[in-house]
C-alpha cells in the first residue's frame, strides 16, 4: 500500500494521549474514538483504516488521508507461509530497513523484533554490527513488527522476544514502552515477552529495580574476562564479574530465571574448558544455558564441527543449570541469530 501524498512523518501508534485527542478534536470527533481505534488496532490486529467498520466511513477516509496508521510498512518476505521460518524487510516512515523473524515450533510461534536499525554494540561475529548505529525505533516501530507479523501468520504469535537488530537496553526507553504495550494492551503476559541483552549492566539493575517481570535474557559467549572481551567489545566498559553480579542483583529483586545464550564459535569459546569455566562463572546463580552453534556470516569466525560442539557440550553434562541447545532455524535465509542485517540498504 502506498502511502498518502500528505501524511505527516509520524504515525497514528506514535502519537501519545495528548495528540490523539487533538487530532480527533480538530475533527470534530468524540474522544471515545480513541477507544475504538485502540481497539482495532491492537485486540483486532488491523492494518488499514478502512477496516475498522464501527467508524463513520468519512472518519476513516480523513484519518486516512492525515496520518499513516502504521509506522512501517513490509517491503520483502523470506520464506513462504508452510515453512517453519519467514522473515520480514520493514521500511519505517523515514526509510529506514529493518528485520523482523516468525518462527514456528510446535504449538509455539515467536516472533523475533528488532529495536534499533543497525546497532553500535559492534560484536564481533553478529551481522547487525556491519550496518552500524543508525537509529533508536520508537515504541510504534517496535510494537508495529508484532502487529504485521500476526496479521502475516495464520497462527496466534505466543512468545515475543527482543532479539532482533539492535541492543534494546540503549533503547531503553521505547523498548520498555513497546513491551508494556504489548502486555498491558496485546495480552502478551509477562513471561511471553523476553528481552535480551548484550550486558549493559546498569540498564539490567535499572529493569530489576523498576520490578518488570519480562524475561531476561544475556548474550554471555565467553566463560571468562578475555573470551568474551575478544568478540564483545563492550566488555571493556561491563566487565564480565559486573555483569554477573547484575544478573544476581536481578535475580535478588525478581526471583526470576536468567537465560544466558552462549554462541558457540570455533577456537574462540567452545573448548572443554570454557564448558568448565562456565559452570564456575553461573553455579550460584538460578539459569539457563542456551548454546547456539554460531551461523555463519562469511566473516572471520566459523561454526565448530559436530565433535566440537558435542565436547563443549559434554563439559556441561553436570552443571547445576539447563542447558539447551538451540540449532537456529532459518539460517537458509539468514533469520538465524546474528544473522539479521538488512543487505539492501540502498
Ligand atoms: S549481537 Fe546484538 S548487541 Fe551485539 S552487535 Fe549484534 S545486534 Fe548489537
Amino acid at each position: 500500500m502506498s502511502r498518502p501524498k500528505n501524511a505527516i512523518k509520524k504515525s497514528y501508534l506514535d502519537l501519545n494521549e495528548n495528540e490523539v485527542e487533538s487530532i480527533l478534536t480538530e475533527l470534530g470527533e468524540s474522544p471515545f474514538r480513541a477507544e475504538q481505534i485502540e481497539n482495532w488496532i491492537y485486540n483486532q490486529g488491523v492494518v488499514t483504516w478502512s477496516e475498522m467498520e464501527n467508524l463513520p466511513q468519512l472518519l476513516r477516509e480523513k484519518l486516512e488521508n492525515i496520518i499513516p496508521l502504521h509506522p512501517l510498512r513490509i517491503t520483502k518476505i523470506s520464506g513462504s507461509d508452510t515453512e517453519f521460518t519467514r522473515k520480514f524487510l520493514f521500511e519505517t516512515l523515514d526509510g529506514q530497513k529493518i528485520e523482523s523473524v516468525l518462527m514456528k515450533d510446535g504449538k509455539r510461534t515467536t516472533i523475533c523484533i528488532s529495536s534499533q536499525v543497525g546497532c553500535a554494540v559492534d560484536c564481533k561475529f553478529c551481522a547487525t554490527a556491519s550496518m552500524g548505529f543508525i537509529k533508536n525505533l520508537s515504541s510504534g516501530e517496535i510494537v508495529d513488527q508484532v502487529i504485521h507479523l500476526q496479521a502475516q501468520s495464520n497462527s496466534k504469535i505466543t512468545n515475543v522476544v527482543f532479539m532482533g537488530m539492535g541492543e534494546p537496553f540503549l533503547n531503553y526507553r521505547n523498548v520498555m514502552e513497546a513491551a508494556k504495550i504489548l502486555n498491558q494492551k496485546m495480552g502478551y503476559g509477562a513471561r511471553r515477552i523476553t528481552i535480551s541483552t548484550a550486558g549493559i549492566v546498569p540498564k539490567i539493575r535499572q529493569m530489576a529495580n523498576e520490578g518488570h517481570k519480562y524475561k531476561l535474557a544475556i548474550s554471555l559467549n565467553g566463560s571468562n574476562e578475555k573470551s568474551r572481551n575478544t568478540i564483545m567489545p563492550l566488555t571493556k566498559t561491563h566487565s564480565l564479574k559486573s555483569l554477573i553480579d547484575s544478573a544476581h542483583y536481578y535475580y535478588k529483586k525478581i526471583h526470576r530465571f536468567i537465560t544466558f545464550e552462549y554462541v558457540l564459535l570455533e577456537g574462540v569459546n567452545d573448548s572443554p574448558e570454557d564448558g568448565e569455566r562456565l559452570i564456575d562463572l553461573l553455579r550460584s546463580l538460578p539459569c539457563k544455558v542456551n548454546v547456539i552453534p554460531y551461523n555463519e556470516i562469511g566473516g572471520e569466525y566459523n561454526r565448530p564441527n559436530e565433535d566440537n560442539i558435542h565436547g563443549f557440550l559434554h563439559s556441561l553434562k553436570d552443571a547445576p543449570f539447563t542447558v539447551t541447545v538451540r540449532w537456529s532455524k532459518g539460517t537458509d535465509i539468514d533469520a538465524g541469530c546474528g544473522q539479521l542485517a538488512v543487505r539492501d540498504l540502498a
